[in-house]
């Protein structure tokens, strides 16, 4: 059997009024989040922005012609194995929750989970939908992603055993933290508004972008470098057997000079020759 928000039973909810005033948006499965929550787990997520951190929303299921679920707190994971591009909870995690839970939550429950992608966008990866698959399995849990250097988040609920993102509904209790623009938004559709908040296109492809190119300006950068360096040592090289070694050209001077004196003795021994000749002919 399928995990999906349409398989909620009315008598696992609690009656109660839809806490809006306005119009419903929808009669299907709503999450409805409490403002204060939301900038809770800002600050929690602000808190480390090169590695993830997560934790647990709380709150209750209620029904009013159709289910909402009402998230009114969050427990903060500690003691998680938190990483770049991942987060586990661990034993000692859900101990502190637990225990975090049934002392100042006692009337609520774990209704999912929050987690951090620190500038990789709002997705879950397949080892948060095992999360999911494992931790916060019932049709009614619902996940939140929030990427605190692109300002963005969203949340995931069960439709036919998938996480898909959607909507939720905020309740003002608190003003927005300073410089908030926390959006819970549907990325499949760029054009849609929620709430008169418009959404943004994830910018983190456009930062690998750059980043990349940089990356390929660098390298040809240093393949220039580098042959620049190699051209230079192989042109010293030859220049350097082109040029005869200065000891060669003493030597040879010295045999040119040698070989003069030896030329200009012959010519005087030729003469002195000649001159002796010409005295005994005479
Ligand atoms: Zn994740």
């Amino acid at each position: 059997m399928s995990i999906d928000i349409s398989s909620i039973k009315k008598e696992d909810c609690i009656s109660d009024q839809f806490p809006l005033d306005r119009i419903r948006s929808r009669q299907s499965f709503q999450v409805v989040i409490k403002r204060s929550v939301l900038n809770r787990m800002k600050i929690h997520g602000r808190s480390s922005m090169n590695a993830e951190v997560c934790g647990v929303l709380v709150g209750k299921l209620f029904w009013d012609s159709s289910p909402f679920l009402y998230i009114d707190a969050c427990i903060e994971g500690k003691y998680s194995d938190y990483r770049v591009a991942s987060v586990t909870f661990t034993s000692k995690t859900w101990d502190y929750i637990h225990e975090e839970l049934s002392g100042k939550y006692p009337d609520s429950k774990i209704v999912g989970w929050y987690h951090t992608h620190p500038g990789f966008g709002i997705f879950l990866s397949g080892m948060d939908m095992f999360i999911n698959e494992n931790f916060f399995n019932f049709p009614w849990q619902t996940a939140y992603v929030y990427d605190p250097r692109a300002e963005q988040a969203g949340f995931f609920i069960w439709q036919d055993s998938k996480m898909k993102l959607d909507t939720a509904e905020v309740i003002e209790d608190e003003p927005e933290n300073e410089n908030t623009t926390i959006m819970t938004l549907p990325l499949s559709d760029d054009k849609k508004q929620v709430n008169n908040i418009s959404v943004k296109l994830p910018i983190w492809k456009n930062e690998c972008l750059i980043e990349n190119t940089s990356i390929a300006l660098f390298c040809i950068f240093l393949i220039a470098v580098i042959g620049w360096v190699y051209m230079k040592c192989i042109c010293k090289n030859e220049e350097c057997k082109s040029i005869p070694a200065p000891s060669t050209v003493l030597v040879s001077k010295t045999i040119i000079r040698i070989d003069s004196s030896i030329q200009d003795e012959r010519k005087l021994n030729d003469r002195t020759i000649k001159l002796l000749k010409e005295k005994v002919s005479k």
